[in-house]
């Protein structure tokens, strides 16, 4: 039998300190190479302590992003740069990454409820955008996220890694994509629109590139 939530928290709870923080082992991920943060005075918050799943934006159709026109061409906000019969490739504003798309289902729902068609069309998308995004020539790999804990409807984050940074590596990007300074709004969507194209002639569907 799987263990119940609240086995899990009281193990958590027995780690806790008198301030109800969990302390850092200074062995432990600390002394990672790529842990980007120097170690000397960082500590954990206080918690965790158990509470209510916080609502995502989207649990209701009616009041979900897919209910409206999305915005289209790599210059707008979550504009679409690609897209088939399934699935929507938006781009997001400009961070510190070569580039970041999300991709999403055109039908609201969320990934337990893809059916398997839809989850082999996924699984071709992933495998041509994850080549289409690793051919941009400033960066070293494409990591791939699906994590959901603000949206209801069906997304996944592809977040380009730069290349030749041997500091910015494996899962610490998705926080130097905060600490990075953001690019240009043009760079951003040349990119954006170089990779819809290769995905064009990698997997058709329709590229939206116009950069004005
Ligand atoms: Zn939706």
């Amino acid at each position: 039998m799987p263990e119940s939530a609240e086995d899990y928290f009281a193990r958590i709870a027995a780690a806790q300190d008198a301030d109800g923080r969990i302390p850092l082992d200074p062995e432990g991920v600390l002394a990672w190479d790529v842990f980007p943060f120097e170690a000397e005075g960082l500590r954990l918050k206080p918690g965790p302590v158990p509470g209510p799943e916080r609502v995502r934006s989207g649990e209701d159709p009616a009041t979900c992003q897919c209910a409206q026109p999305p915005a289209r061409g790599p210059r707008e906000p979550f504009g679409v740069v690609w897209e088939d019969e399934h699935f929507l490739v938006k781009a997001p504003p400009p961070s510190g990454a070569p580039l970041m798309l999300s991709v999403v289902t055109r039908e609201h729902l969320d990934v337990p409820e893809m059916d398997a068609d839809l989850a082999a069309a996924f699984g071709r998308l992933h495998v041509a955008l994850v080549a289409s995004v690793e051919e941009l020539p400033s960066v070293g790999r494409c990591h791939v996220m699906r994590i959901g804990d603000g949206g209801a409807h069906a997304h996944w984050w592809f977040l380009a890694r730069p290349v030749n940074l041997p500091l910015v590596l494996g899962s610490f990007m998705v926080d130097w994509d905060d600490f990075l300074p953001p690019l240009p709004l043009d760079v951003w969507a040349e990119n954006a629109a170089f990779v819809a194209q290769r995905l064009h002639e990698r997997l058709g569907g329709r590229a939206v590139t116009a950069l004005t």
